[in-house]
């Protein structure tokens, strides 16, 4: 008979890997903490409990990534999204549902499954030596005494405990008529070519207008169980406004080192610099604008910097309590801790963001899992799917600048921006959001993902050499 795989954590990730593989054939342990110990959002017993919105978010394959994620992992025969799908309500676009029914028939159809054991009960520190294949999917609320082993496992900085997350923007929609490319001094650094940085300049004025924006701008507030996780390094840039008008100015607005090659004469009063976030070269994080502004007035102030009045957001500025690895470093392509390889991770502790990409890497965990235990190959899914972005993401695309000092891995959902470029013909000028370029470049990659998604689906997994 086939070993068990245990699988601890039965949220979003950790049910649908229990799913994944039971599907396969290979017998599962599901370890769930709740009801014997509770989180401090959890409010059920419930497996997949949805802690906070209904919401699954845009369910348009064509032209957004996350529905382009749903349409492929209903195809690799999700769990999540069966479960969604039977209990949705009227929502325009997005995928909501009745959070009650959908968690009651993940428990009934995981509970009902021949191949699934669940068992009740916290796993307070690593697993037993003689669990040779584990899948950790506890969450961004991990148990503390979970997270001090794995902690102490894979050193003390691999694993966070709050994300401070800038906003990331599409490098098509930066101005670089405005902005250029320069590294400060010109310094070319590890891996960098002097010109690394893109370059916002600010006049006094702007400046002054844009400080006040954001004095003035509506901020989110923490739960209660999210006590004030500020640390000097890395305070949200309103907070530093807020000590002194110059304080972002000598901080991470400072305007040293640079020249502007548009306007060579003119001094900047400060800079906005942005860094290179993936390997692709086609997202870019503003550097140090870790904030807690609300996501609408994020949008509307950070529009205001020169260079930035049209940027299309891929991610928007945050501070929260969480829990998730250095994964680009830890982590192999089939989710395995390279140090410890019986040991795999999924979900949100693996720095994805949101229910849908949790569970997405849960069905790639146990999927990977369930090959490892038949003696079969387990390819990744290629990177121009939504599945296969996705985890390029956690475990290789993610570019940090800072390799070898600081960490700069911070959690993401999934958005056209960890794709693969794509390019298409000229469109003749339409109206609304269903015409030109954008769309069209977004439902091409759409096209090109799910034809190379059945691809993977449908390639017969090989015998491994052992
Ligand atoms: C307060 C809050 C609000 C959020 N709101 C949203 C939102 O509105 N939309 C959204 O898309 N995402 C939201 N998220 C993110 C959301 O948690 C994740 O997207 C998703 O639930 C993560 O899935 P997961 O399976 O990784 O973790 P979870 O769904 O949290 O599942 C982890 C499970 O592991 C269990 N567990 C933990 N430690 C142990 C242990 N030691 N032994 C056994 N079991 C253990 C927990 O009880 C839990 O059931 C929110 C997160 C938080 C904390």
């Amino acid at each position: 008979m086939t070993d068990k795989v245990h699988v601890i954590g039965g949220g979003l990730a950790g049910s649908e890997a229990a799913w994944q593989l039971a599907q396969k054939g290979v017998p599962v342990v599901l370890h769930e903490m709740r009801p014997v110990r509770p989180t401090e959002a959890h409010k059920t017993d419930a497996l997949a409990e949805l802690v906070c919105s209904n919401s699954f978010r845009s369910d348009d394959w064509e032209t957004n990534a996350v529905g382009l994620l749903h349409e492929e992992m209903r195809r690799a025969g999700s769990l999540i999204m069966t479960a969604a799908d039977q209990n949705k309500l009227p929502a325009g676009g997005a995928l909501a549902v009745d959070r009650d029914a959908f968690a009651g028939d993940v428990t009934a159809a995981l509970a009902a499954h021949a191949s699934i054991e669940i068992e009740r009960g916290e796993i307070a520190g690593l697993p037993p030596a003689d669990w040779d294949s584990v899948i950790v999917a506890t969450g961004p609320l991990t148990s503390p005494a979970l997270a001090r082993a794995v902690q102490s496992h894979t050193g003390e900085a691999e694993l966070a405990f709050f994300d401070a997350i800038a906003p990331i923007v599409h490098f098509e929609t930066i101005d670089m008529d405005i902005c250029w490319r320069q590294s400060r001094y010109d310094k070319v650094g590890p891996g960098g070519s002097g010109a690394d940085y893109i370059n916002c300049p600010l006049d006094k004025d702007q400046y002054d207008a844009f400080i006040d924006a954001l004095l003035a701008a509506e901020k989110t507030a923490f739960k209660d169980f999210e006590s004030t996780p500020y640390f000097e390094g890395c305070l949200p840039i309103e907070v530093m406004a807020e000590r002194g008008r110059d304080t972002l100015r000598y901080g991470p607005m400072k305007p040293v080192g640079l020249t502007d090659p548009h306007r060579p004469d003119v001094k900047p009063y400060a800079v906005v610099q942005l860094r290179q976030d993936n390997a692709l070269g086609t997202l870019w994080n503003m550097v140090g604008f870790q904030t807690k502004l609300r996501h609408g007035e994020q949008v509307r102030v950070f529009r205001m910097i020169p260079g930035l009045g049209h940027a299309e957001f891929a991610r928007l500025g945050g501070l929260h309590r969480n829990t998730f690895l250095n994964s680009p470093k830890l982590l192999d392509e089939s989710l395995r801790l390279k140090a410890d390889p019986r040991l795999r991770f999924a979900g949100q502790i693996t720095g994805v963001e949101g229910y849908v990409e949790s569970a997405a890497i849960g069905l790639l965990a146990g999927r990977f899992a369930a090959a490892e235990r038949l003696g079969l190959s387990a390819s990744p899914p290629p990177p121009t799917t939504a599945l296969g972005a996705l985890l390029a993401h956690i475990t290789g695309g993610h570019v940090s600048a800072d390799e070898g000092t600081a960490r700069s891995f911070q959690p993401m959902n999934v958005n056209f921006g960890l794709f693969p470029p794509i390019s298409v013909p000229r469109q003749p000028r339409g109206k609304g959001p269903r015409s030109g370029k954008s769309f069209e470049r977004k439902r091409a990659m759409a096209n090109r993902a799910l034809a190379d998604l059945d691809r993977w689906l449908s390639t017969p997994t090989s015998v491994a050499a052992e």
